[in-house]
Order: C-alpha cells, then structure tokens, then sequence
C-alpha cells in the first residue's frame, strides 16, 4: 500500500509510531478495506510504550501492527524532542471517525468491549444516529471463552472491529486475529465505549487543545492517578534520555 512507502516512521523507546494525521490514518483503513485486509491499528499512548519495555509480546504486537497512530500528549512530546512535529490523534475521534466510514459505505462494523449495559448503550446510541448502519457482532468485554469470541467474530465477516478492552488485553486478541489472517480492519479503542454510551464525559475542548486531557480524566476518576504516576514522568524521562543519545530517529 502507498503508506508503506510515504509514510514516516519515528520509534519512541523502540516502539514504532507511524507519523501521519488523521485523514491519512482513515485512508489506510477505507483501503485496508477494499483491499479486504487484515490491517491492526494501534493509537499508542505513553501507557503502552512503557508496558512494551517490560513485555517483550508486547513489544512484538507493537511494532508488527500495520498502523500505530499517536494518541496521548505524551507520544507527542516525545516526538518533539525530536523536533517532529505530530498532530496527536484521538483515540474516540478516529473511532467515531470509524463508525461513520462504515455507515456511510455499509461496512460490516464489529463492537467489543465495556460492561454490558455500555456496551448495549453505545449501539443504542450509534443506531440513533446511524439507523441503517450494518451492525454485525456487538459483544460486552467480559467474557470467559476467548476462542468463542474469536471465532464469533470471524463468523461476523466485521470488516471493521472496534476492540475496547483495554491495553494489552485488545492488542493481543486483534493479534490472534491477525494471525488467523481475518480480512478485518482492528482497532483498540480503549474506554471508548464508556465516552459513546455517555456514562463517561469527554474532556472538553479546552483540556484538549492545551493536551491536557489526561488532566481531566485524572480529576474525574482519582483512580486513574496511579496509571499516570510514576509512568508518565518515567516515560518522559526515557524520552529525554533517549533524545540525547539517539541520533538516528
Ligand atoms: N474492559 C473490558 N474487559 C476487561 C477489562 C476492561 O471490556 O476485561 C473495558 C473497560 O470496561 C473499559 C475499557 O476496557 O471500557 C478500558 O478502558 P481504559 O480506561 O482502561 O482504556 P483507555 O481509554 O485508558 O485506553
């Protein structure tokens, strides 16, 4: 596809990002789809890159996905240590970017993840939206029998599948998928879900133009402090370290 050959690349601690903005993130997956791939898409965060240094599946998953788009300030900065200037790329927008892609061509769209009453809630709201949007497989992320899952999946035909059970938990099983070859484009998409069913607020525009929406959701749900501390300063840290040493990015 055109993108491995224009795209450019950065690595952030041996991580892979793929330095592109969101309209050419979402003409990778209408390709993808057309050209009936099995195409995974990670928005990497800092979160995530400080889990590959620890877990070395991990950081094969990472830098074998097909796409990794930035997400998260802290991607960001990292990269303009290196004085790359990216434009981070949320998460929730590129889903819900998604979502519409896939009603407006009738793509066979695949939900996973959340607690059942989100999930059931977030296809309730993307059908009041969307009302003719082919909805094939929806499915809350608690589930015992991953295999079940899988197969249930493939037997969906999704041509889109929006995975949100958390980071590495929806990486490894799009990996699964991807191994079995599925002609799918995959994306982990994190808490979305609990943002599409409406329990969980966006930050509002402010907090996202000053990138400090990590701010807000830390304000909003305490619990959150300790993914953030110590991983994120550590990770910047890392990033400052590597910069210094690392000449060719
Ligand atoms: N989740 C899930 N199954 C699990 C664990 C988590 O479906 O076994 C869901 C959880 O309900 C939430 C999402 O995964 O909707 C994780 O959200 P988180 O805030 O951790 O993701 P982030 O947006 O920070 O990447």
């Amino acid at each position: 596809m055109w993108y491995d050959f224009f795209m450019n690349k950065a690595t952030v601690l041996n991580c892979r990002v793929d330095l592109c903005d969101e309209k050419q993130a979402l003409n990778c997956a209408y390709d993808a789809i057309r050209e009936n791939q099995s195409f995974h898409i990670i928005t990497i965060n800092p979160e995530m890159i400080m889990n590959s240094q620890k877990n070395s599946d991990f950081s094969n998953i990472i830098n074998n996905s097909n796409l990794n788009i930035p997400d998260g300030v802290g991607v960001k900065i990292a990269l303009k240590l290196r004085k790359i200037a990216q434009q981070q790329i949320r998460g929730v927008d590129f889903a819900r970017n998604l979502i519409e892609l896939a009603s407006k061509n009738n793509y066979r769209l695949a939900l996973l993840g959340a607690k059942e009453e989100i999930i059931q809630k977030t296809k309730e709201n993307i059908l009041k939206k969307y009302p003719n949007i082919n909805l094939v497989y929806v499915q809350n992320g608690y589930f015992d029998d991953e295999n079940k899952v899988i197969e249930d999946i493939k037997n969906s035909k999704a041509q889109i599948l929006l995975a949100g059970l958390g980071s590495p938990k929806q990486e490894e099983l799009i990996y699964k998928l991807k191994n079995d070859n599925f002609a799918c484009v995959m994306v982990g998409v994190g808490g979305c879900f609990d943002v599409f069913s409406g329990v969980t607020k966006e930050a509002p525009k402010i907090y996202q133009n000053l990138g400090l929406e990590w701010l807000y959701r830390t304000l909003s749900e305490p619990k959150r402090l300790k993914r953030i501390f110590p991983t994120l300063p550590i990770f910047l840290i890392k990033c400052i370290i590597e910069c210094g040493t690392k000449k060719d990015f």
